[in-house]
């Protein structure tokens, strides 16, 4: 590991560091029972740099034999009288809190190995990416000894209260867009109340969490509680959703595997699932908004890292009398892109994550072409390696295209043209998903109305993309089930236990 002095001026977040230079991956095996160890199968896979196409290391290939030793482990380290089970719910946050500090020591390592693995340009990774997933983890940590139940006022011959236990073993699949973030939005509810873990990062970007798996044995946390297990979906992830011994299953992916994910758990042990899948997020802007803002936060919800989130603002209906300079406006933001490497400074995008997503996108784009949709800018793959796709931005869609009506997930902005509020709230509604929106109007009537109309789990109004550890996060219809974060995510960790004693009478 070698790092260079270089620094790069952010006036809101402070100074931020450059990342580090030729950085050697340092963990590649399996985590179970705090210990590393190779596949039973001994198959290891490659993992990619998408910004160069070339390996940055192979990763032991974690398969179904593994997911049942780290069952097995993370079973008998949820035994009643187990350390884990026994300790007092206040050591259980110290020890979050604790993974937190190292996060956050090992911010410059862990940002750098997000940026090269996981295309994500190093500004974001370091404050987004490592940031939020640090004030994740204190968020839940800070929950661990207040998750409590009550007690229930029934026939006075009797007393009757409820006690918040674990679920238990909980299987966790992780996306490749937020590795990390997903990861800890996971595992500190969780471990906040008392479950034991068996995580499964994505393919494409495993190294991440293999490095905080580290910092969990550091942090002190009982072998057995986290366990991480690399691998493929349909293998290592599919053994996880069809397990018999796992209580409860948490996924953040596509909508095509949640499917899966559900189907495998309703046929094996009907464990719980809460699922967290794809959007077509609508953005909504009245003639009355703030332009400059409206048009800033429309881009960064449509383009913040490449247009690779679930939340991306992907169907953005803008009211007739400003559509042309809206249109005008936004096509001259997304021209400003420099595109690139995204560890060197000054990148503000970096590549699509792998060959599949990219080609995916050119087909949409392609589509929207010849559908009829006015390519205002981009259009197609940037440089000569790499996974790059150029900015682009259609005007003149209409909510028949293919790229109105599927997820897109690359850096491409659809631009729509309203006349009515009623019109726009049954255009925006007109889809299986439900995972967010966003509202831009100075007219607080006008805002109230549309966000109750509207069928998302969450409506920004006059910004976008502004999660919180304290907020909870999800889906309606086909983008999901459940909650993260905010005391809600909770819910998905816990079982609620009656417990009714009969008072005897000799004491009445
Ligand atoms: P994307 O299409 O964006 O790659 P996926 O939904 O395929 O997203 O992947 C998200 C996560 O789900 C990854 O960790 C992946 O390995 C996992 N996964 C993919 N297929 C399955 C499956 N059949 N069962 C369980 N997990 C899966």
């Amino acid at each position: 590991m070698s790092s260079n002095k270089q620094t790069t001026a952010n006036p809101a977040q402070g100074t931020i560091p450059a990342p580090l230079s030729n950085y050697k991956i340092q963990y590649t095996k399996i985590f179970i029972n705090n210990e590393w160890h190779d596949s039973v199968s001994g198959k290891k896979f490659p993992v990619i740099n998408p910004a160069t196409e070339e390996k940055i290391c192979d990763v032991e290939e974690g398969d179904k034999a593994d997911v049942d030793k780290a069952v097995k482990a993370a079973r008998a380290a949820f035994q009643l009288g187990s350390p884990w089970r026994t300790m007092d719910a206040s050591e259980r946050g110290r020890l979050l809190y604790k993974l937190a500090d190292l996060v956050e020591r090992d911010r410059l390592i862990l940002a750098t190995i997000e940026s090269m693995n996981g295309g994500k340009v190093f500004p974001a990774a370091y404050v987004m990416e490592i940031g939020f997933s640090v004030n994740v983890i204190r968020y839940f940590a800070s929950w661990a000894d207040k998750v409590q139940g009550h007690t229930i006022p029934v026939d006075g011959k009797f007393f009757s209260y409820t006690r918040h236990e674990p679920v238990g073993v909980c299987g966790q699949i992780i996306p490749w867009n937020f590795p990390l973030n997903m990861l800890m939005w996971k595992i500190g509810p969780a471990l906040s109340c008392g479950n034991t873990v068996i995580v499964k990062p994505a393919e494409q970007t495993p190294l991440s969490a293999l490095h905080v798996a580290s910092l969990i044995k550091e942090a002190g946390f009982p072998p057995g509680v986290v366990n991480i297990v690399p691998g493929y979906g349909p293998t290592a992830g599919a053994a996880i959703s069809s397990h018999m011994d796992i209580d409860k299953v948490a996924f953040t992916g596509s909508t095509e595997v949640g499917k899966l994910i559900k189907e495998a758990a309703g046929k094996s042990n009907l464990k719980r699932v809460s699922l967290e899948l794809g959007g077509k997020s609508p953005c909504i802007v009245f003639a009355d908004a703030d332009m400059d803002n409206a048009v800033e936060f429309a881009h960064q919800g449509v383009f913040f890292h490449q247009g690779q989130c679930c939340t991306a603002a992907s169907r953005l209906f803008v009211e007739e009398p400003i559509y042309n300079e809206f249109v005008q406006r936004s096509v001259e933001r997304a021209k400003k892109y420099t595109l690139g490497d995204p560890l060197k400074p000054g990148i503000q995008q970096g590549p699509q994550i792998d060959k599949e997503q990219h080609s995916k996108i050119l087909d949409l784009i392609e589509s929207g072409k010849k559908e009829g949709a006015k390519l205002e800018c981009g259009g197609g793959p940037w440089g000569n390696k790499g996974y790059f796709i150029q900015p682009t931005v259609f005007s003149n869609v209409t909510d028949d295209m293919r790229i109105a009506k599927e997820e897109i997930f690359g850096p491409v902005q659809q631009i729509m043209k309203f006349k009515t509020l009623d019109e726009v709230i049954k255009r925006a509604n007109n889809t299986h998903y439900g995972l967010a929106a966003g509202i831009f109007t100075r007219d607080l009537d006008k805002a109230i109305t549309v966000s109750s109309a509207l069928q998302a789990g969450t409506v920004w109004v006059n910004c976008y993309n502004m999660l919180s550890p304290q907020s909870p996060f999800g889906g309606f219809k086909m983008s999901g089930n459940g909650r993260e974060l905010g005391e809600y995510g909770l819910h998905e960790y816990t079982e609620v236990k009656t417990v009714t004693v009969k008072i005897s009478e000799k004491n009445s």
